[in-house]
């Protein structure tokens, strides 16, 4: 099981994960970007902090950290991240608790909100890269009678194995798609933030 409480830690430890690593992602954004990827999620994840008492709810939790990151971060990624977080809550229903089915439901209606707005798809060399294996290495665990903590531990190997898979890729969508073939040999970063939720949903499970 998932509570409020542990979800609003979450959200926590992810804002706090980006803040430390904003140098790293703007680096790797400069590659094959604008160089704003650190700055961007730092200064939207650090806003939907200052919200995470408001709610009571974990559908509320979700959509207000998801609207905050679409209204605070001017670059493709915070639509995408805020996208993924609103179509989360959407789907919870007003709860103060998710059981690791039910967190899995709400993360895969959540990414397929995101892979329609970007209008994207597996091997673009996107967030999606990282956060469709780590989902679905979550699935098989807990479908291999895994407890959620091991669940999440997989799932954060697999969008790992996923963003290091991003970088012969060439870029499809996104600014890294305007260098075409000279994007490959570069990480996405957008698929390195999106580990980050798996490395702070397991640090909040202990
Ligand atoms: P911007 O490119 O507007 O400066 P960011 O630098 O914050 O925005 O985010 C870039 C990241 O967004 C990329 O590394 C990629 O993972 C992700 N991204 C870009 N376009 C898409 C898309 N259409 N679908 C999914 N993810 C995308
Ligand atoms: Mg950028
Ligand atoms: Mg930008």
């Amino acid at each position: 099981e998932l509570s409020l409480d542990q979800l609003a830690d979450w959200l926590r430890r992810f804002a706090q994960i980006v803040d430390e690593n904003k140098t790293y992602l703007t680096e790797l954004d400069s590659a094959i970007g604008d160089a704003d990827h650190g700055a961007n999620m730092a200064r939207g994840t650090a806003a939907v902090v200052t919200h995470l008492d408001e709610a009571n709810t974990i559908d509320a939790l979700l959509k207000k950290a998801g609207m905050t990151l679409v209204s605070t971060v001017g670059g493709t990624s915070g639509p995408l991240y805020g996208t993924l977080l609103m179509k989360m809550g959407m789907a919870t229903g007003a709860v103060t608790e998710l059981s690791a089915e039910e967190f899995s439901k709400a993360f895969r209606a959540g990414l397929e909100g995101l892979v329609a707005r970007g209008k994207t798809e597996l091997g673009d060399k996107t967030m999606v890269d990282a956060l469709t294996p780590a989902i679905d290495a979550y699935d098989a665990a807990l479908a291999d009678g895994a407890d959620l903590h091991d669940a999440v531990e997989s799932a954060a190997q697999a969008a790992a194995a996923g963003r290091d898979a991003t970088t012969p890729l060439v870029a499809r969508k996104g600014r890294a798609s305007y260098l075409g073939e000279r994007s490959a040999g570069h990480m996405d970063p957008g698929a390195t933030s999106s580990t980050y939720l798996f490395d702070a949903l397991s640090q909040v499970i202990g």
